[in-house]
């Protein structure tokens, strides 16, 4: 309490010559707790086994005995067992003469791993860079010192790559992945492209271009879920377009098991509503699997698709994309919808009686019954309770016949 009056009652200015004195304690602190450690470190020596202060104390290494001790994070400690087991090297003796901070020093020696006398520029640089500009710095004069390092680094960085998923109990699937920079910057420049406003990305001056950031700046979804809905729709147009020799015979798709009213995905069983399977039904056509009363399968019905190939090639050239007003995702990103939905009617199938609508739209047209309605050439969707609204094609060749 005594200090939060002592700290109102200063000027600005000396609030902050407390803060620059704060700071210089701090980095002398920081020193004395570097010395430390690395006498802590040397005392905890692989060679002395068991014997080692760390072992003796129950710590697989300095660092870990260190960061019990501190409860700091183990970087923390990491850093300053780093620090403080090279004060003997031209940057330890920079740090000990308050030349330079233990941040800035660990930085050098994670971006060179080296202390030696060739980090002498990245010494005397540090005090006009923050810890991350200086270790770039460093990771630069690495390479230039040892042009060779950088094959090897290169396949170290392969070597580590991986992506890997698991389903939870809840039927969703979660991971984590790591990729080398050359392949990450396939990844990074795909995603960047899925989201460029939100991320900072460049603008043009194109009015498509600005008028499709505008779209994507004012959609209420987060970054992090248009990321995820792009990730599923470049899944989907990988497996649209691959002739089977990336994945084989099988196609990956979703399959939905219906029985009784009660359906559920069909690799992992976790239960979906009926109106994703009406959306399903809706672009994609069922196959009936008929069983006889022991339950055993006596006939697998023909795929009912609603739309061919073919006139899944008419509605993109038809509608241009998702024919949801305002909406601007382009045919490989959409589904059929059929507005006399299938699963009430058998009837035949006619390009008239669908509209492309994007996998969100469609979604959003079956959770929440909106009513698609076709008035000659054109159509109107109306939510539940409300007024139609007119849904234009988005097609260029249609609106250069009108023009
Ligand atoms: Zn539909
Ligand atoms: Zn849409």
């Amino acid at each position: 309490m005594e200090n939060r009056v002592d700290v109102a009652s200063l000027s600005d200015a000396g609030l902050l010559d407390e803060q620059r004195a704060i700071a210089a304690h701090r980095r002398q602190l920081d020193v004395r707790a570097a010395l430390v450690a690395g006498e802590i470190e040397r005392r905890s020596a692989r060679a002395l086994g068991y014997d080692g202060l760390a072992q003796r104390a129950g710590f697989l290494s300095s660092a870990a005995l260190i960061q019990s001790i501190t409860g700091g994070s183990r970087s923390e400690a990491a850093r300053l067992v780093s620090v403080g087991s090279s004060l003997d090297t031209p940057v330890g003796a920079a740090v000990l003469a308050g030349d330079i901070s233990v941040d800035a020093a660990a930085a050098i020696g994670r971006g060179l791993g080296s202390a030696g006398p060739e980090a002498l520029p990245l010494v005397e640089a540090a005090p006009s860079l923050t810890p991350e500009e200086l270790f770039r710095r460093a990771r630069d004069l690495r390479d230039e010192l040892d042009a060779s390092a950088v094959a090897r680094r290169e396949k170290e960085q392969r070597d580590l790559r991986y992506f890997r998923y698991s389903t939870r109990e809840d039927g969703t699937v979660g991971g984590s992945f790591r990729f080398d920079a050359v392949d990450a910057a396939l990844l990074v420049s795909a995603l960047e492209a899925l989201t460029s406003p939100r991320r900072g990305g460049p603008r043009f001056a194109d009015p498509e271009q600005a008028a499709r950031d505008a779209a994507l700046e004012a959609d209420e979804r987060s970054t992090d879920q248009i990321t995820a809905d792009g990730v599923i729709a470049m899944v989907r147009l990988a497996v649209d377009a691959d002739p089977g020799t990336l994945f084989g015979a099988r196609r990956p798709a979703v399959r939905l098991v219906v029985t009784a009213g009660r359906a559920v995905v069909e690799d992992s069983g976790e239960p979906v509503s009926m109106a994703t399977v009406e959306r399903f039904v809706c672009d994609a056509g069922v196959i009936g699997v008929k069983f006889d009363s022991g339950g055993q399968v006596v006939n697998v019905g023909r795929a009912q698709r609603l739309f061919t190939e073919r006139q899944r090639i008419g509605l993109a050239v038809r509608d241009g994309g998702c024919r949801f007003p305002g909406c601007d995702r382009p045919p490989s990103w959409c589904e059929a919808h059929h507005i006399d939905q299938w699963a009430r009617d058998h009837g035949s199938t006619d390009i008239a009686d669908g509209v492309l609508l994007c996998r969100r739209h469609h979604l959003l047209v079956h959770n929440n019954h909106w009513q698609v309605t076709r008035h000659g050439a054109d159509y109107t969707i109306t939510p539940p309770g409300g007024t139609a609204r007119p849904m234009p094609t988005k097609s260029r060749v249609l609106e250069k016949r009108a023009s």
